[in-house]
Parts: C-alpha cells; sequence; structure tokens
C-alpha cells in the first residue's frame, strides 16, 4: 500500500470513526444522514482506491476518491466533496509534490470546483467555512515561505477556528438554511467533516 493510499485509510478511518457526532449535528439544523453518508463515500473512496493499480501518484487517488463520492454519496455533500477532490486531481501537474505551494493550488481547484457547483459563499454556514481558511492559511504561508510543517500546524487552527465561526452564524445554503437564525448555535456538520478530514491528514503527514 502506498503512503497516499495509507493516507487515505487515516481520514477515511477518522470519517467513520465521527459518523455519530456528524449525524447527530445534522439530525439539529438538517436531516442527519451527514455522518452516514460521509462514512458511505469514504469506505467507497477506500474500496475504489484498492482497486487502483497505480495508488502512488496523487492524480488518480484523488480522482477515485471524487468519482467515489460522486457516484456512492447522495444528498449536498458528497456531491460536492466529490467534485472537489475531482478538480484537485486535475490541478495536479508534474510540479505537484508534498509541499506547501501544492496544498494552496489543489485546495483552490477544490474550492472553485465547490463554489461553482453550490454557489455558496464563506460566511454561509457550510464546508468552505473550513476550506477557504485552510487555503488562505496555505497561502499565507506560501508567501511567507513557513516550512511544510509551520504551514499544516497553522492550517489546523485556521480549519478548527473556521468551524467554530460556523456556530455564531446563520446557514444561507443547504438544509440548515430552513432553518434561518435557528441554526446558530451549532456547528454546521459539513464544515466539521471537512476539519476532521483536514486533522486526520495532518495527524499522518506528523508521523510521515
Ligand atoms: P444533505 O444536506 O443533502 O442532507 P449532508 O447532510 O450530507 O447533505 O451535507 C450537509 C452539509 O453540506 C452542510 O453541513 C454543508 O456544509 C454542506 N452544504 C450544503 N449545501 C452546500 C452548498 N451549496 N455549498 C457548500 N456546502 C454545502
Ligand atoms: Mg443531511
Amino acid at each position: 500500500m502506498s503512503r497516499i493510499s495509507e493516507a487515505l485509510e487515516d481520514v477515511a478511518d477518522a470519517v467513520i470513526e465521527q459518523k455519530d457526532y456528524l449525524t447527530e449535528l445534522d439530525a439539529k439544523i438538517g436531516d442527519g444522514d451527514h455522518g452516514l453518508n460521509m462514512a458511505r463515500g469514504m469506505q467507497a473512496a477506500l474500496d475504489a482506491v484498492d482497486k487502483l493499480p497505480h495508488d502512488d501518484e496523487p492524480a488518480p487517488v484523488l480522482q477515485a476518491i471524487g468519482q467515489a463520492l460522486l457516484r456512492n454519496v447522495g444528498g449536498a455533500a458528497g456531491p460536492l466533496y466529490g467534485t472537489g477532490f475531482v478538480k484537485a486531481a486535475a490541478a495536479c501537474d508534474g510540479s505537484t509534490r508534498l509541499d506547501v505551494a501544492s496544498f494552496a493550488k489543489l485546495l483552490s481547484a477544490a474550492i472553485t470546483g465547490i463554489e461553482q457547483r453550490g454557489h455558496a459563499q464563506k460566511g454561509d454556514k457550510t464546508m468552505l467555512d473550513t476550506l477557504i481558511p485552510l487555503l488562505d492559511s496555505f497561502q499565507k504561508a506560501e508567501a511567507e515561505g513557513q516550512t511544510l510543517s509551520e504551514a499544516l500546524h497553522h492550517a489546523e487552527k485556521a480549519a478548527m477556528a473556521g468551524v467554530d465561526y460556523t456556530r455564531t452564524i446563520a446557514a444561507r445554503k443547504g438544509r440548515a438554511s430552513l432553518l434561518g437564525d435557528q441554526s446558530i448555535g451549532t456547528e454546521d456538520p459539513g464544515a466539521a467533516s471537512a476539519c476532521i478530514m483536514y486533522r486526520a491528514l495532518y495527524r499522518f503527514l506528523r508521523e510521515y
């Protein structure tokens, strides 16, 4: 198994472990299926990557994850995450490395795809409220010439702050937007799942 597949396994395990937590959040402000959706999607992603002949290159792995999410997960988040992974795969090129610039480039492509598909913006109380601060943090790290380990650390803080911020705002996209101000006080399930995925990746890379 390649290091990339090992990283995916850790990310998938983290999502599957937090299935009930994500579902509880979604039960408060949505329809209570986000944990189930994401656990099913990550299991499908693991199965798809398992079948790949070359799982040591980022592009085919990201593409397989994205397609698995698009094919196997209903609801809003699965297709949005799926689009994000497919766009990140397409952004891979000869310069893609495990470095700050590649994190920024792939995240930027993923976010553009998610924005185009879902028409949400920062502050709408969605997964983007974790993903955009993550990107901002990596872009700042790139501009400042931070090391990868510094950048990963700062990005974790940014992602967690993004999740906390979603607790303070009303949803303007997705099912939670039906609740309006009643969605204030609960963190957004998609923002939470994005943070769980990033933190699992960070944990993996720290031990790498
Ligand atoms: P559904 O809302 O269809 O039941 P999920 O429960 O799996 O799907 O996912 C809900 C999450 O999807 C929300 O918490 C939010 O983060 C995210 N989401 C919903 N709509 C959008 C959108 N238009 N853009 C970005 N993220 C969105
Ligand atoms: Mg839901």
